[in-house]
């Protein structure tokens, strides 16, 4: 894919770099990078972090690293990087040969901590966690030194060897930086850079029981990768003095330079990886890649499509205030994109049988149906037709209202590439008295979809051959919870669960010519929304999931409201 996209609009970052240009200050190309935890599946959230940095790297002519940031033993696997890697891909993005792993980095790491302490600039302190915290003061109250915050560097050095060698139990100890126990900003007050932990990590295995914290690993691993700009969201701002802190205790310049911007918030789903990961234990979902997540595997199997996930990132732009953006732009994207890119198709998603009275017994025919009616580049295929169709349940309408010009007795109407009928009755089940079959006849004449007298019809609905018809599943997913921000407020986010989030249709119909319709494909079906064929195939039947519908019916019913 050509990364490189003249029409990106500028935003603070791109300004930063463009003086940093102009002033002489960056020698050199832009260096950015992606630097996901692997402690869960990528979210549209991180689309935004990945189109803004690989999109910058492209822009300027640098590079952009991939770089798995796994510090935390706990909860980090290589699932959740192969997850990753195939994501990143997916949006369109290349990260060459630069895939890098904090992990690769903890011996260099750890000598750059030795390094601090041989600089007097780090102590090995033994504070319980309970005791570090009354110590640390609070936002109107400085903190306390440390007891141990004198020790002299050769106890420092050997306690902390000690701490690698495994000689104390989990807690027992910590290294810390020492900075100023008094810093408005509490971040500076001394901070943890290692702890004890005794987990298994999923690359290093039980090499290492002490692991380093984010702030100290993040500028260092930045720097090791020789990264330009560090971009980052809002929340680390007041990390900002502590990474320049590190580096500027232990590295020489160029340093990488770090810049917040405000992260992605979207309406109607929650966004962190605790709270996705909380909806997959509870079996809410049924996993990371649900199609009703906002993760970007979710997306990708509802039908969403990598262009529509790009253009949307461009659309919202970057910013320094945090706000909530809402669903509706990021369906629109979708919408636009496949209503240029997916083949019409008719489906019948509750099916009601129409019998054509009139229509030759035994007799068949094939119409020639375009793929797309303005594109014909698309092509066509053939669509059969015999007396026994589908339609939708609710195109037909026994006493209908004045305004309902679809199926009703006495009713023409004309059938999508195909000919007008006209209904004559209907049959219904005698003890629910539903209607079972819709009774019809046809003019022969009305082929072309025209009359030759020039009549009109009102409506034109989709039907499918019964014979001929491919049964099919299809879930209709809506959004995962019924109220923008399932955050807000002092309930917990689960109790705004859309309870109508998924409806699944078992009885579908659809054309012949979906049968073979490889996953991952993705169609309009006339008049209902856009479908994708799922990579489900336990049912031996197609499942499509609806991808969006054709219409934003959410803004309808604000509308109405
Ligand atoms: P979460 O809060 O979802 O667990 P995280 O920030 O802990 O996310 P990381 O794996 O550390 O997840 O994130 C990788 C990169 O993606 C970071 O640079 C982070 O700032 C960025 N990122 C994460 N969430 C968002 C978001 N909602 N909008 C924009 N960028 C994000
Ligand atoms: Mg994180």
């Amino acid at each position: 894919m050509d990364q490189t996209n003249a029409s990106v609009p500028s935003d603070f970052i791109r300004e930063i770099i463009n003086e940093e240009i102009s002033t002489g200050k960056l020698q050199g190309p832009v260096a950015t990078r992606f630097p996901p935890e692997p402690n869960g599946y990528p979210h549209i959230g991180h689309a935004k972090s990945i189109c803004l940095n690989f999109g910058i790297a492209a822009q300027y002519g640098g590079t952009c690293n991939l770089r798995l940031d796994d510090t935390d033993p706990l909860g980090e696997s290589m699932e959740y990087v192969e997850s990753i890697i195939r994501d990143v891909k997916w949006l369109g993005f290349d990260w060459q040969d630069r895939l890098y792993y904090a992990s690769d980095y903890y011996e260099r790491i750890y000598a750059y901590a030795l390094e601090l302490i041989r600089a007097g600039k780090a102590y090995v302190c033994d504070l319980s966690g309970d005791q570090m915290r009354e110590y640390r003061g609070t936002l109107t109250e400085p903190g306390k030194e440390s007891p141990y915050r004198n020790r002299g560097v050769a106890e420092n050095l050997d306690l902390f060897q000690r701490m690698r060698a495994g000689e104390f139990q989990e807690g027992a100890r910590t290294l810390r930086a020492k900075i100023d126990m008094a810093s408005p900003n509490i971040t500076l007050r001394d901070p943890i850079i290692y702890r004890i932990k005794r987990e298994n990590h999923y690359r290093t295995g039980d090499r290492w029981c002490i692991y380093p914290m984010y702030d100290f690993a993040h500028c260092l691993s930045d720097y090791i990768e020789g990264i330009t700009h560090s971009i980052c969201t809002l929340e680390f701002e007041n990390n900002r003095p502590l990474y320049d802190w590190f580096l500027n205790q232990l590295v020489a310049a160029p340093r990488p330079r770090q810049i917040e911007f405000a992260r992605l918030n979207l309406s109607y789903t929650v966004m962190s990886k605790r709270k996705l990961l909380e909806l997959v234990e509870k079996g809410i979902v049924t996993g990371w890649d649900d199609p009703q997540m906002p993760t970007l595997s979710g997306m990708r199997r509802r039908g969403y499509t990598p262009e529509a996930i790009r253009t949307f990132c461009e659309r919202i732009g970057v910013s320094k205030n945090d706000s909530m953006i809402d669903m509706a732009l990021l369906e629109n994207c979708v919408r636009d994109d496949l209503n240029e890119k997916a083949p019409r198709v008719m489906a019948v998603l509750r099916p009601l049988k129409v019998v054509i009275d009139n229509y030759p017994e035994g007799k068949e025919e094939a119409f020639d149906c375009p793929y797309h009616p303005q594109k014909p580049e698309m092509g066509n295929r053939k669509v059969p037709f015999s007396g026994v169709l589908y339609v939708e349940q609710d195109d037909f309408q026994e006493n209908p209202p004045k305004k309902f010009f679809r199926l009703s007795p006495g009713r023409e109407v004309r059938l999508r590439y195909g000919y007008f009928i006209t209904c004559v009755s209907c049959v219904k089940d005698p003890a629910t008295g539903e209607v079972t079959e819709v009774h019809c006849t046809y003019d022969p004449e009305t082929k072309s979809g025209f009359a030759p007298d020039g009549r009109k019809v009102n409506a034109t609905i989709h039907w499918v051959s019964a014979v001929h018809a491919v049964p099919a599943v299809v879930r209709l997913y809506d959004r995962l919870f019924g109220v923008p921000d399932p955050l807000a407020g002092e309930a917990d986010f689960m109790t705004h669960l859309n309870p109508k989030s998924l409806e699944t249709l078992g009885e579908c119909r659809l054309e012949p010519s979906l049968a073979a319709a490889a996953p991952g494909s993705r169609f309009q079906f006339e008049r209902l929304g856009y479908f994708c064929v799922d990579s489900d195939a336990a049912l031996g039947v197609p499942v499509f999931n609806r991808t969006v519908t054709l219409r934003d019916s959410w803004a309808k019913i604000a509308e109405k409201k």
